[in-house]
């Protein structure tokens, strides 16, 4: 490839979110002299932009909110000389700049070409799927305590899941809420132990184990949450409450790159351990790839590894690898 045509539009990287994968890749790929757009959602945001404390990122022993910690990555990334617009991809697809193989990223708006795309589009909470609850969202039934949680000041509410989320915000949910009822389809948590001691040693907490969620009801906003017992499922009960929070795992945002990268029965994105997915020039970090553990600090890894990846496959484009 003949570097000295290389037309301005065309970058040699791309990034598509601006959560923690995303903009670490950021500043990662101009650090390494890379010219980079980062393009983050218009209509949505990282998951991290709505968690009130983060306490498990190193460095942070006072903890850090989640709005502070990702403005802190993108003025450190913006220093580097990343660009960063913010639009809603629609479209990934493949074209050519003479005989290079490149990437073409559409948005509403626009066209964007790069030798390389990092696909860091992340996850967002999925939906029960229970009679009651598209109905009355934004009437008491959310997926986002730091944005709601404020609402139902000593009101009941009632959280649904066992994992890191449920534990993590109905804990949040109790400066605010009279009483937190944890749904649960098991009878322990799964959350992480630090997590579960202190939902079990707080007063305002109660647990609803092994009972699933039927129904939400409610005339114009929430009223009570219908639960079932798991084993039992004539054993039926009514919780009275003015908010439901649900948080339930996520569902990646990969809609994207459908049938163009590999994913996984769950629609995460198929990556080896240099975050290279099935297609070559598209690598892929952080919660909508298929990996273990999904934290701040992993997707910041992932990140870090598909920039490096991103990097040495556009310099062997360009006949400048060692
Ligand atoms: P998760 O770990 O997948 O847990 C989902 C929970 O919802 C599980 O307890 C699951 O029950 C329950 N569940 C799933 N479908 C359900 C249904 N249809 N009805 C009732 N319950 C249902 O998801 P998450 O808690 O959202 O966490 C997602 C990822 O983010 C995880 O990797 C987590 O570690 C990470 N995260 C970390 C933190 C942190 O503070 N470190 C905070 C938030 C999230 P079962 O247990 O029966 O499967």
């Amino acid at each position: 490839m003949d570097k000295a045509t290389i037309p301005d539009h065309l970058y040699d990287i791309v990034i598509v979110g601006g959560g923690p994968a995303g903009l670490t890749a950021g500043i990662y790929t101009t650090r390494a002299s890379l010219r980079t757009l980062l393009i983050e959602g218009a209509s949505s945001v990282s998951q991290i932009v709505v968690t009130d404390i983060i306490e498990n990122y190193p460095g942070m022993p006072e903890g850090i909110g989640g709005f502070e910690l990702i403005g802190r990555f993108k003025k450190q990334a913006l220093q580097f000389g990343l660009e960063i617009s913010s639009e809603d991809v629609i479209r990934i697809a493949k074209t050519h700049w003479g005989n290079t193989e490149v990437w073409r990223v559409t948005s509403a708006g626009r066209d964007y070409e790069a030798l390389a795309v990092i696909v860091a589009t992340g996850a967002y909470w999925r939906k029960l799927g229970v009679r009651g609850e598209d109905a009355l969202i934004g009437k008491g039934v959310s997926y986002c305590a730091t944005c709601d949680g404020p609402i139902y000041k000593n009101r009941d509410v009632v959280v649904v899941g066992g994992g890191d989320a449920a534990v993590k915000e109905a804990i949040f949910l109790t400066k605010f809420a009279r009483k937190v009822t944890i749904v649960h389809r098991r009878k322990r948590l799964r959350a992480v132990k630090v997590l579960e001691k202190r939902a079990l040693a707080n007063s305002k907490i109660e647990f609803a184990w092994n009972s699933v969620v039927e129904e939400i009801t409610g005339r114009n906003v929430v009223e009570k949450v219908k639960i079932k017992d798991v084993d039992s499922p004539d054993i039926r009960r009514e919780i009275p409450a003015q908010g439901v929070f649900i948080f339930v795992g996520l569902t990646p945002k990969t809609d994207i790159v459908r049938g163009i990268v590999d994913v996984d029965d769950g629609g995460y994105i198929i990556v080896d351990a240099d975050m290279q997915t099935s297609v070559k020039g598209i690598f892929a970090g952080g919660d909508c790839t298929r990996k273990g553990l999904r934290q701040i600090i992993t997707a910041c890894g992932d990140g870090a590894t598909a920039a490096a990846s991103a990097q040495h496959y556009v310099e062997e484009l360009k006949g400048e690898s060692y």
